[in-house]
């Protein structure tokens, strides 16, 4: 009865959230008994609820009639999107759905997908929202942080069954399109209950998904076709402002091609899109030059950055490239910028949007050399700054959003025990690795102030110096006037 109870509420949020079309119910009922091994549909009067207690709730029937082997969240989140995908319209209905509401108007197109993501929980709003965020005040703007709490840790009985039964090669990784409908298994967190629409970039099949971390408002995914290697080239820039032209009101970004520099995944090129002003955005300019139609300025920023903006599509995309070409071409070897071009330390992260019909980039100068002294990268957070961040500076990060990892809630909750009088709390092994950190803030702690407050605040600052870290051209007198001569340069034509 609990489960003939549950199936009718998840049909019923189905049709309520126009998931599922009603030509489908009986089809669709009769592939969640299936799912049960049960023999029989019947209706029951339900009463609303949310998606996550109902999956949760069904998952927990399936582990009790051995349908799930193991109660890990594996397992368990597998089993939810399998559930919740039977319900789901199949992915040719969704795409033509899509393309239907994009004739409307590009928006009404990305609020539908971006609704079904969340309706049928592939993003998983309740786990988002135990992120903690904040803002911190910097000489260059605003900075955003945020202490990555959505995904759940895995226990070491989970991490143990991984090991004896580890992943294959297919998908070839989590961003491969063949992740849709994957029922996953033990090693592998699917993402059956995702769709996603086919894109013409550059003559090239690409596609577009939301990604279930969210990170910021409609956070979503450009992926290619093909698992192929992420790259910075001509190409690039073509296929962030083909996808302008299509959803004008996102911005999109790529990645840099190169370790140390590029995000966690090199091995499939994507770029990352969405409904969204990150800080960089509002960094004061300085004007330096324009050059046939296209207007050229630098940015106040810590890491250091080329603006360009232009209305002619062509003009823009050459001059980018003109301005890749130039810093690959660039050697300062005072300055730790040596370029090898048969294996090349110097990128770019490429940032674009449109205002109006202007197309902007925002070209953001890379470099992951490193040297005896840095041997994780010169122009990478250094090591006294790893207690707090010690990932790649990828795209997000290097538009002034920094994502900590989960740990540092705990750590932060004991470092603020120890500010107010708790000193065994010091002993710790968490805390081991705060030590000197902690030891130069405790003078600066005034015990009036709101212990909490005073660690994001330290917190941000440690970050604003991980962004100074990944700048190529420091923001003193010797790494201004080294960029101004940088950027000068490319007024030449
Ligand atoms: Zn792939």
């Amino acid at each position: 009865m609990k489960l003939m109870m549950l199936i009718n509420e998840l049909l019923d949020y189905g049709l309520k959230k126009n998931i599922l079309d009603e030509i489908d119910f009986d089809y669709d009922a009769n592939l969640l008994i299936d799912l049960f091994c049960e023999k029989e549909f019947f209706r029951i009067a339900t009463k609303p609820r949310s998606i996550e207690v109902i999956l949760e709730e069904l998952a927990r029937v399936a582990y009790k009639r051995g349908i799930i082997k193991s109660d890990d969240i594996v397992s368990f989140d597998n089993f939810k999107a399998k559930t919740v995908d039977l319900i789901i319209e199949k992915p040719s209905s969704v795409v033509n759905k899509f393309y239907r509401y994009y004739k409307d108007s590009p928006r009404k197109a990305t609020d539908y997908l971006y609704r079904l993501s969340i309706d049928t929980n592939y993003i998983q709003t309740q786990r988002i929202k135990q992120n903690l965020k904040w803002q911190h005040q910097t000489e260059y703007g605003i900075l955003e942080l945020t202490i990555n709490l959505s995904k759940p840790e895995k226990d070491p009985k989970l991490i143990a069954m991984q090991q004896a039964n580890p992943a294959g090669q297919y998908p070839q990784c989590r961003l491969c399109k063949e992740n849709q409908g994957y029922r996953g298994h033990l090693s592998y967190d699917s993402r059956s209950n995702m769709r996603i629409i086919p894109l013409d970039l550059a003559g090239e099949k690409w596609y577009f998904q939301f990604s279930p971390y969210s990170y910021f408002d409609e956070h979503s995914i450009v992926l290619n076709e093909k698992h192929v290697s992420m790259v910075i080239n001509r190409g690039t820039f073509q296929k962030l402002l083909d996808f302008l032209d299509m959803f004008p009101e996102y911005f999109i970004g790529s990645n840099a091609g190169l370790p140390i520099v590029g995000g966690s995944i090199l091995n499939h090129e994507h770029y990352q899109a969405g409904r969204y002003h990150f800080p960089i955005e509002k960094a004061k300019e300085t004007y330096v030059g324009t050059v046939g139609n296209v207007e050229i300025s630098c940015l106040h920023w810590p890491l250091s950055t080329v603006r360009i903006k232009s209305s002619g599509k062509e003009e823009i995309i050459g001059f980018a490239e003109k301005v890749l070409l130039q810093w690959g071409d660039y050697q300062n070897a005072k300055l730790s910028l040596i370029n090898d071009k048969s294996d090349p330390h110097h990128t770019i992260t490429p940032i674009a949007r449109k205002q109006g019909s202007i197309y902007i980039f925002d070209l953001i100068l890379r470099s992951n050399y490193l040297n005896k002294e840095y041997p994780n990268g010169v122009f990478h957070p250094h090591p006294n700054l790893h207690h707090i961040k010690k990932e790649n500076i990828g795209l997000i990060e290097a538009m002034g959003m920094g994502i900590l990892p989960g740990r540092l809630k705990k750590e932060l909750a004991l470092i603020g025990q120890y500010l107010s009088g708790e000193n065994e709390v010091l002993n710790k092994p968490a805390l081991k690795k705060h030590l000197s950190w902690i030891e130069m803030i405790k003078s600066e702690y005034n015990p009036s102030e709101d212990v909490n407050l005073f660690l994001l605040r330290e917190t941000g600052k440690i970050f604003s110096q991980v962004l100074k870290d990944a700048g190529v051209f420091k923001m003193n007198r010797i790494g201004t006037s080294a960029f101004s001569k940088f950027v000068s340069r490319l007024l030449d034509v």
